[in-house]
């Protein structure tokens, strides 16, 4: 299906010129090729229907036989078969003889600077992204974590040149060196000389006399392997930790990415958090409260002692202070949700002690006074 050019670059029918030329030049920025993060090839093919666009809307007669015939007018075919990025380049070359050209011309070399800067051989490597689930004691505390991941590292045949072993590098004959290559074209304006990036080399001016056989001339090779991810006390629950230098390993030779480790704190069974604070409920009988009690308590380390003062109310919260989650030197609380076991049977023995228990205290009612 044609692509509808005003959709394309994101402007509506009634665009004016300028609306139209911003909206081209952030798009192409967007997807260059040459800088765009992600996928290269759709970058391209993006890049490729952009330009497209912009040649047509930008020419106010293409574009008005655009708007009256749609695609099925006179207008001039951009063939581009598939192909690899070479010749997806050489296409870009010549596809940029017209308005687009210049507008990218000045867009990323400045008006009338015509130089580009070599590219480097070295590529820093990619950061990666793990995710981990962690108990809330090893949240809380602190943990080592081993986990397997498959990642690029440094070839060990070549220690990450990328080269044969007793070879080195070679000078392109293409470009001599330059990583450039210069080629003129005449325009309504007059005569251009343009610089585009030497296919032969991908713009580096040399390259492996002859590449490592076990990395291809990458310099790297892909491997599972163990990390050790070192989580510090009192991590909180989608925190990213940075494993500086440990993600994937550079091209020839270049710095390693780094790796980012999300953490996620596993709902824990017994304990609820809020904020610094935890929450725990702790069954207890009706004498305790009445009578008052030493209990103990689940914590984050193990057991507490606490004590229950005689009186207490049913459903009465107490607090283990610093017995919560770490915040730096501080830690939260532990809140104590006391709930009151109600037994479904009871012995004769039990029922009994318990009748006598209920006739001697006074008739409950409204009014009664539950906490004395
Ligand atoms: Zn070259
Ligand atoms: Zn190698």
């Amino acid at each position: 299906m044609p692509q509808d050019y005003y959709q394309t670059l994101g402007v509506g029918r009634e665009a004016s010129p300028e609306e139209i030329k911003r909206a081209f030049r952030r798009l192409a920025k967007e997807y260059h090729p040459d800088t765009y993060k992600g996928d290269k090839r759709e970058a391209e093919r993006k890049f490729r229907k952009i330009a497209e666009a912009y040649e047509v809307l930008s020419d106010p007669q293409k574009r008005a036989q655009y708007d009256r015939f749609g695609h099925a007018g006179p207008t001039q075919g951009f063939d581009f078969g598939p192909g690899d990025f070479r010749r997806t380049r050489e296409a870009f070359g010549e596809f940029f003889g017209g308005r687009a050209f210049e507008d990218l011309f000045s867009m990323f070399f400045g008006e009338g600077v015509r130089t580009r800067r070599r590219a480097e051989r070295a590529q820093r490597g990619e950061d990666l992204e793990y995710r981990i689930r962690l108990s809330l004691e090893d949240a809380a505390f602190g943990a080592k974590l081993r986990a397997t991941v498959a990642r690029y590292l440094f070839c060990a045949r070549c220690g990450g040149s990328g080269l044969a072993p007793g070879t080195g590098l070679v000078t392109c004959p293409t470009c001599r060196g330059q990583g450039q290559i210069e080629y003129r074209q005449s325009s309504m304006f007059g005569m251009f000389v343009n610089v585009r990036a030497c296919p032969e080399c991908g713009g580096v001016g040399e390259f492996p006399q002859s590449p490592c056989p076990s990395c291809g001339g990458e310099g790297r090779v892909r491997e599972r392997g163990e990390i050790v991810i070192d989580v510090p006390p009192g991590v909180e629950d989608g925190s990213r930790l940075r494993l500086a230098g440990q993600g994937n390993a550079g091209i020839a030779g270049g710095p390693s990415g780094d790796l980012y480790v999300t953490v996620e704190i596993q709902p824990h069974p017994v304990f609820r958090r809020r904020g610094q604070d935890l929450e725990v409920d702790l069954p207890v009988h009706y004498g305790a409260l009445v009578l008052g009690a030493t209990v103990k308590v689940p914590t984050l380390e193990g057991e507490a002692e606490l004590k229950i003062p005689p009186g207490t109310p049913a459903n009465a919260v107490l607090t283990l202070p610093r017995h919560g989650f770490p915040r730096g030197r501080r830690r939260g609380d532990l809140k104590v949700h006391l709930k009151v076991i109600v037994p479904k049977k009871l012995s004769r023995q039990q029922k009994k002690l318990l009748e006598e228990l209920t006739s001697s205290l006074p008739p409950a009612s409204l009014g009664s006074d539950l906490y004395s």
